[in-house]
C-alpha cells in the first residue's frame, strides 16, 4: 500500500460500502446484528433487494424471493427498505470524504471515487489516510458499517481492487501487479464487462483479460464494433484515462441528450415513434429544469441502417412537442415508415439530443395568447411530474407505449439525476 505514494502517478481510491442497505439496518437496529437479514422492497415485501453478510453466507442474493430465501434460511429476518435513511448515511459519508480530498466522484449511493494524489501528504501516507477515514466512518456513522477500499492509479483498477477482499478490505493494485491480478479474475470482474459481453467473448474462445491482450484488434472490431473493441483492448491492459467527474462541480450544460436501446429489434413504426416522442419529452423536461432552451435538435436511429440528423431552428425550443416535430421531419425524410421495407425498417437504438443551449431568462416572453397558454400547461405538467415521477402525465401519443424511466447514469453527471438519487433508488426497487 505504501508504494502507492511513490507511483509517480495519480492515487485514486474507490470506496465501497459492504452490504450497504443491510449494514445500515443492522447499525440502527442492534438486535439484527450478526444475523442473516434480508432488506425487502418497500411495497409487497416479496423481493429481497439486499442481504446482510450473514445472509449472503447462506447463498441469499439480491434479488431473490422472500419465500425461497426463508426456505434456505428459516431464521432470516426481513426488514423493509428505508431509502431516506440510506440517503442520509450516504450524505454523512460524503461529508466525511470531503475532509480527505475535494476531488470526489459519486458513483452510486454506496460508492465513491476519490483522487487523493495531492492530499496524501497531509495525512502522512495512503495507509494513515485510509485508517483515519475508516475511523471517522466508525465513530460518526457507526462501527457496524464498514467499507472496502481499492487503491490504484486509475478508476478502473481502483474499482477492481475494492472488490477483491470484501468485506472491510484494503487492496492496492500497482501497474506491475496488473498481469498477476488479471490472471486470477473472471472477465466480469471488470466494470463495463457484463454477462452478455463475457458470453460473446467466450464464444470467440476468449476466457480471460490476458487473452484479450493477445487477440488482434480487428477480431474484436468485427464482433463488437470499433468503440467497444477499443474499450476491451484498453481495459485488458489496465488502462483507463477517464477523469473523475467531481460531484461538487456542476458543469454548465452544453447539451442534453439521451440514448435509448429498445428491448429488441423493433419493426413496428408506431412503437418506434412513441419512443422518439418519449425521449423528446424527456429532453424537454431536462431543458426546462435547467432553465435552458435549445436552438439545435439532433436525432440518430440505429438498426437495420444508421441515420443521423441535426437541425438548427430559428427560435430556441424547450417543449417535447417542438423537439419531436423536428425528429419526426427527419424520420419521414429517411423513409422509415414508407419507402423501405424489411430489415431496413428495423430500429434498435434511438438518440435524441438538444444542443446550442440558451438561458431561458434571456428569452423574450411569448407574445401570443396561445403560446402563453401552452407555457402555463407545460409548467403545470412539470410540477405534477416532479411530484409523482417523470412521465406521469404524458401525451396521448405515448399512451400505449412502454413507460420509460429516467435512470441515473453511472457517473451521476446530470445535476437533477444526482439530486434525485435516493428517490430513484427507491423507485428502482419498488
Ligand atoms: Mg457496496
Amino acid at each position: 500500500m505504501e508504494q502507492a505514494g511513490v507511483l509517480g502517478k495519480k492515487i485514486i481510491l474507490h470506496i465501497d460500502f459492504d452490504s450497504f442497505f443491510a449494514s445500515v439496518e443492522q447499525q440502527y437496529t442492534p438486535h439484527l446484528r450478526g444475523k442473516p437479514v434480508g432488506v425487502t422492497a418497500t411495497n409487497g415485501r416479496t423481493c429481497i433487494i439486499a442481504a446482510s453478510r450473514q445472509a449472503k453466507q447462506y447463498g441469499i442474493k439480491s434479488p431473490s424471493h422472500t419465500t425461497q430465501a426463508k426456505k434456505i434460511c428459516p431464521e432470516l429476518q426481513l426488514v423493509s427498505a428505508n431509502f431516506h435513511k440510506y440517503w442520509e448515511v450516504s450524505q454523512q459519508f460524503l461529508a466525511i470524504c470531503n475532509n480527505f480530498s475535494p476531488f470526489i466522484e459519486v458513483f452510486s449511493i454506496d460508492e465513491v471515487f476519490m483522487d487523493v494524489t495531492k492530499t496524501v501528504p497531509l495525512f502522512g501516507n495512503v495507509s494513515s489516510l485510509i485508517a483515519q477515514l475508516k475511523k471517522r466512518i466508525a465513530t460518526e456513522i457507526g462501527e457496524y458499517i464498514t467499507v472496502s477500499i481499492g487503491i490504484s492509479h486509475n478508476k478502473l483498477l481502483a474499482k477492481l481492487a475494492s472488490g477483491l477482499q470484501k468485506p472491510n478490505g484494503v487492496v492496492c493494485i500497482r501497474p506491475e501487479d496488473v498481469q498477476t491480478v488479471y490472471a486470477n479474475i473472471p472477465l466480469t470482474a471488470i466494470c463495463g464487462i457484463g454477462e452478455r459481453i463475457a458470453h460473446r467473448l467466450h464464444a470467440m474462445g476468449i476466457r480471460s483479460l490476458l487473452h484479450i491482450q493477445q487477440v488482434p484488434q480487428h477480431y474484436l472490431v468485427a464482433e463488437f464494433g470499433p468503440a467497444e473493441a477499443k474499450f476491451l483492448k484498453r481495459v485488458s491492459f489496465g488502462i483507463d484515462p477517464t477523469p473523475l467527474a467531481c460531484y461538487t462541480t456542476v458543469p454548465d450544460a452544453k447539451s442534453v441528450g439521451r440514448n435509448y436501446c429498445l428491448p429488441h429489434n423493433e419493426y413496428n413504426q408506431r412503437i418506434i415513434l412513441q419512443n422518439v416522442y418519449e425521449l423528446s419529452e424527456e429532453i424537454g423536461i431536462k431543458l426546462r429544469r435547467l432553465g435552458k432552451r435549445a436552438k439545435t435538435i439532433g436525432i440518430s436511429l440505429r438498426g437495420g441502417r444508421d441515420q443521423h440528423g441535426r437541425k438548427t431552428l430559428p427560435v430556441a425550443v424547450d417543449s417535447g412537442k417542438d423537439i419531436f416535430t423536428v425528429c419526426k421531419q427527419f424520420y419521414d425524410m429517411w423513409g422509415f415508415a414508407t419507402a423501405i421495407q424489411g430489415e431496413e425498417q428495423m430500429v434498435r437504438m434511438i438518440s435524441v439530443w438538444a444542443g446550442n443551449l440558451l438561458d431561458t431568462t434571456y428569452q423574450s416572453v411569448p407574445l401570443f395568447d396561445t403560446m402563453q397558454k401552452r407555457e402555463k400547461i407545460t409548467t403545470v405538467v412539470d410540477r405534477i411530474n416532479e411530484k409523482f415521477g417523470d412521465h406521469t402525465i404524458r401525451s396521448g401519443y405515448v399512451l400505449y407505449g412502454d413507460r420509460l424511466t429516467t435512470v441515473p447514469n453511472g457517473y451521476m453527471a446530470d445535476r437533477y439525476e444526482r439530486s434525485k438519487l435516493a428517490k430513484k433508488a427507491e423507485e428502482q426497487f419498488r
